[in-house]
Order: C-alpha cells, then structure tokens, then sequence
C-alpha cells in the first residue's frame, strides 16, 4: 500500500472517531482531527471529559459507523454557509475564519449523516477498511491550536494500518521497546545516574556505563589506528576569540553554557571540538606530504539544551564525541571520505545493525552567497564525489536539496535497533570554509599555499547517544564484547570459593572482565542474580568441578555449554572478545 493510500485511510478513520463521539455524545464539540505517525487523533471538547474507559464503546460506534459509509463525498461551500452549519462550534468557526482570510476554498465532506470541514483526501470507500486494522489508543489533554492560553481539549489517539498484522506489530514492538527504554534499563543494569547536585543533563557513568565506556573508545581507538587517524587531546574550555573564529559566536551562543570571565577574557566551555582541532592543525606548517591530515579525539562538548528537551542519554549537556576532522587536498577527497563510510559500514557491522539510510544534503544554486558558502564548482564537485562513495559501497541513501550546511554538504545517518526504532547517530560534514576562517593552508608541490577541506565525521556519535541506542537496540543483553562483566564466577557453596576466586582472578589477570559472586545466597540465587545482571557467561564450580580440574560455563543466550578448562574458558572469551561478538 501506498504511503498517500494510507494516510487517506487514517484521515477518514478522524471523521469515523468524530462522528462516533458525536452520536455518543452529542453535546460535544469536535475541533480537528489530523494524520499522523501510526494513525490519527481529533481533539474534542467534551461537556463531561471521557476517560481511557469510554475508548471501547467509542470504538465500537466508529466500527459500526464505518460499515454503513460507502463513500466520501465533497462539495465547495458558501462562508456563510459554512458558518450556519456549524453556528455552535466556536472551533470549526475559527477555522473557517482562517480559510477565508486565506483566501480558500471553503470544502465540506460527508459520510452517511456526518459532515467536516476538511480539504479532502480520504479513502474512496471507507466500509471497505478492515475493521481489526485500527484501534483507539489513549486519551491526552491538548491545548486549542497548542497556546496553553486556550481551553484544554481532549485529544483521543487512534492507531491505524494495512492491516491487522501491521497493528499488531506495531503494538508488540511499542511494548518491547517500553521494556528496552534505556532509563529504565540503564538504571535496572546500572549503567549510568542523575544527581541533582551535579545538574540536569550532566550523566554520571557508574562502573558499569564506564566499562562500556572503554569497551567503545578501545573499539574506535582500534579502528581509528588502523585508519591512520591520529589521536588528540584538547582541553574543555576556551577564550571567546577561538568561538568569534569559528563562527560559534554569536550564532550558536544560545547552545553554549554562559561564558566564566577572568584575567580580562572569557572563557566558554567547548560546544564542539572542530575549532580546537583546526589550531591543531595549524600550530605547524604543512606541507601536501603531511596531508591526508587526520586528528580523532574522544571530546567532551557541553551544551546548552534547554531543561524540558533534555531527555535521557538521549538529550543531555555534556557528551563524549567519536570526533575526528580530516584534513586533505580535494584529490584525496574520494578516498578519504569513502573510508569514513566504510568505516560506518563496519561499526553497522558490528553492532548488528541491519537497517541504516543516509542522507545526502546538498546546496541550492540560487542560494549561493546567502545561505551557503559561494563556491560553485567546489559544491558541484564534492557532491559528486560523496554521492559516488555512497553508490560504489552501496549504501542506502536520499539526496535532500537545500539541506546543506553553510559551509558544504552533508550526510546524517539513521539507523534501526532490532526492534524498528529509529536513531539519528551521526552526521559527517565536509567543510569548505576552515580555510577562510582559520587561515589553514599547506604548501603544494608547486611551491604555492593552498588551503586544504576538512571532513567532520563521528560514526559513534556521542557516548550518550550510542549507549542509550545500544541499550535499547541489546534489550541489555550486550555482547561481550561490550557487557560490563563478561562473566561471573559462581561458587556453589563456601568450599569453593578459593578456587573460584583464584579462577577469577586468572580470567581478570588477562583482561577479561570478570566478577564473582561470593555472596552466602543460595546457589539458585546466585544464578538468578547472574541472569537478572544479563551477565553472557557464567562459571559454575563445585566439588565436581574441583575433582575433574574444569569449570562449568553456560552462557546466557545458548545455556549450557559444558565442562572445561581453566585455559579453554580464558581462550575463548578472548577470541570473541578480540572479534567483536
Ligand atoms: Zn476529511
Ligand atoms: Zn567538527
């Protein structure tokens, strides 16, 4: 089905809920009813509001309503015809008002006795809709046209599909992801905590966050060396000349905590770590033989969100960047911008992520010199080149036309968690206007200054963002790879705690982490608490264990694996850990 054939069929399911509410409650007022994600609402001003309770009869009115509607029918009206009909509705009125100042068309559509204001575009036949293929979902307060100055509606949401099976779905996968939430989880596999003496927005990573933590910056340190990158330090803060610079200030002051004034300067904390690594750069001549130039950073950037959108990891105000600024000649663009695709390519790989799509923005010609940097060719050129690394590596992608940054095009990359949720990760820049405003250049082969193009990537985007999508994408079951513990140790009773803590401390003696469960609890308790901790593997040893010389692993995900050796258990947590799984 067609996205356009879908909405039709959302937006007539608005009137079936409107003309179901006025038949059970004709005092009411309806205000609008619009399509949106996932189906539809309308908002209503009820003379006694309803509850979640009422949503049942409603339904069952509008599936009965829906069988008798053979069609939608349309015809342009008069204003003060349209005025007349809906005399007592002050909300519809207002609406008229609107489309006459417009200058608009005035429509009605009726279906059986119910009758809208509405510009059209519903389903030809809306009996034929399949009556288990929607279903109200729940109640909110709305404001009138969103003022909190106006009344508060009631706002009932429906849920609207293809079909039943979609329904479902979409259903399964809204509880399994209320399950996966990462504050819930994070909280449940203490990864990570708030404190309101810290501040809002200010995560605190508890040891078990900060192991993930390291698990990913070993993960990108591994890929960035192999990739010629090299690694940075820059401090958190700098004077404002740095941010006039680089044009954060005054553009982007908003976002930027407040500066801290001293020794006659001011000082903001980073929003990004671009300008700092541009005066990397350009802290020594260059020459073309130090270009590719490739400078990668873990940065913390602070900033300003405001307090009601900060949410979760998700939105916070200090962030932990996978930052890197590659400098290069436009004849080594290609290769270089390929290689942070690829890049991507691998991490999507590793993380299991199947479902990934990229974005391509680019300029707008007639807006060269205004809202973008006026570079024709060069524009013209990159573009080209972006979109042919994305065609060769055969990467789902959309071209978006004037979406550009001011200083060159860009991709923004969303992915998928297994359960169809979408995250925006990332976004890689390539930039044209470091030259002009940070004065950077290398000296050509022909003895002449040029000025090199930069490239902003950050494939794992922030700490925050990724764990929070990891969390949700793993349910919690990590990998190990990136588990907090990657396995506990369990004694079955007080014998063999010796043992196990010596086993213990061989597996962290190799890099592996590893705890032990040395509690009094009862061995079934023990395990449990493993389980609940979505620990991967557990080692069990007991007398038999002890006698035999071999421990007992089972893992989480394939349960029992067997007897084996001290060394067998450490060489195998190696070999996944060292691939990844
Ligand atoms: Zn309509
Ligand atoms: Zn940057």
């Amino acid at each position: 089905m067609k996205k356009e054939q879908l909405e039709q069929i959302r937006h007539t399911l608005a009137h079936a809920l409107a003309s179901a509410v006025l038949k059970l409650y004709p005092n009411t007022k309806h205000a609008i009813g619009p399509v949106i994600d996932n189906g539809f609402y309308y908002d209503f001003d009820f003379e006694i509001p309803v509850t979640e309770d009422d949503l049942k009869a409603i339904e069952i009115e509008m599936k009965k309503t829906l069988k008798t509607w053979k069609g939608v029918t349309g015809k342009e009206v008069s204003d003060s015809e349209a005025r007349a009909f809906f005399a007592d509705n002050p909300y519809k009125l207002e609406l008229i008002d609107g489309i006459a100042k417009k200058g608009d068309k005035i429509t009605f559509y009726t279906s059986g006795d119910y009758t809208d204001l509405c510009a059209g575009n519903h389903i030809d036949n809306p009996s034929a809709i399949p009556c288990d293929s929607f279903k109200l979902d729940k109640i909110a307060g709305a404001y009138w046209r969103g003022d909190e100055k106006n009344k508060m509606l009631t706002r009932i949401y429906g849920l609207a599909f293809e079909s039943k099976d979609e329904l479902d779905l979409f259903i399964k996968n809204r509880e399994e992801a209320a399950k996966r939430d990462h504050r819930k989880l994070g909280k449940e596999l203490s990864i990570f905590a708030y404190d309101d003496e810290v501040g809002a927005g200010l995560p605190l990573w508890l040891p078990n966050g900060g192991a993930m933590i390291e698990a990913l910056e070993k993960l990108a340190k591994d890929m960035e060396f192999r990739g010629g990158y090299k690694r940075v330090k820059t401090p958190h803060l700098a004077k404002d000349n740095l941010y006039l610079t680089s044009g954060h200030l005054p553009y982007y002051e908003d976002s930027m905590y407040p500066p801290m004034e001293y020794e006659g300067g001011k000082y903001y904390l980073k929003a990004m770590n671009c300008p700092h690594h541009h005066k990397i750069y350009a802290a020594e001549k260059k020459s073309y033989k130090d270009l590719p130039l490739r400078l990668a950073e873990y940065g913390t950037c602070y900033r300003h969100e405001k307090s009601g959108e900060l949410f979760g990891l998700m939105r916070v105000r200090s962030m932990q960047m996978n930052d890197a600024h590659i400098y290069c000649t436009e004849e080594q663009f290609f290769n270089e911008f390929k290689a942070v695709i690829e890049l991507y390519l691998k991490y999507f790989k590793i993380f299991g992520i199947d479902k990934y799509m990229m974005r391509l923005s680019k300029h707008s010609k007639e807006k060269l010199g205004q809202k973008y940097i006026n570079e024709p060719e060069l524009w013209i050129k990159t573009e080209d080149m972006v979109r042919k690394c994305l065609v060769d590596l055969n990467v789902p992608f959309f071209e978006a036309e004037d979406e550009a940054a001011f200083y060159g095009p860009k991709i923004d990359v969303q992915v998928w968690s297994v359960i169809g949720k979408e995250f925006t990760l990332a976004t890689n820049q390539v930039d044209f206007a470091v030259p002009a405003r940070f004065g950077l250049t290398y000296m050509d082969k022909d003895g002449k200054e040029k000025t090199p193009l930069c490239i902003h990537r950050a494939p794992l985007s922030t700490h925050e963002r990724l764990i929070g999508f990891l969390i949700e994408h793993y349910g919690g079951n990590f990998p190990l790879w990136l588990s907090p513990v990657q396995i506990k140790v369990i004694p079955i009773g007080e014998a063999h705690v010796e043992v196990a803590q010596k086993f213990a401390m061989s597996l962290i003696n190799k890099g592996i982490r590893a705890d032990i469960d040395s509690n009094n609890d009862s061995f079934g308790k023990k395990v449990r608490s493993a389980k609940t901790e979505r620990v991967p593997y557990f080692a069990i040893i007991g007398d038999k264990d002890i006698e035999a010389g071999t421990i007992t692993l089972e893992s989480r995900d394939a349960g029992k694996i067997g007897s084996l050796k001290e060394s067998e258990i450490i060489d195998k947590l190696i070999k996944e850990n060292e691939e990844y799984k």
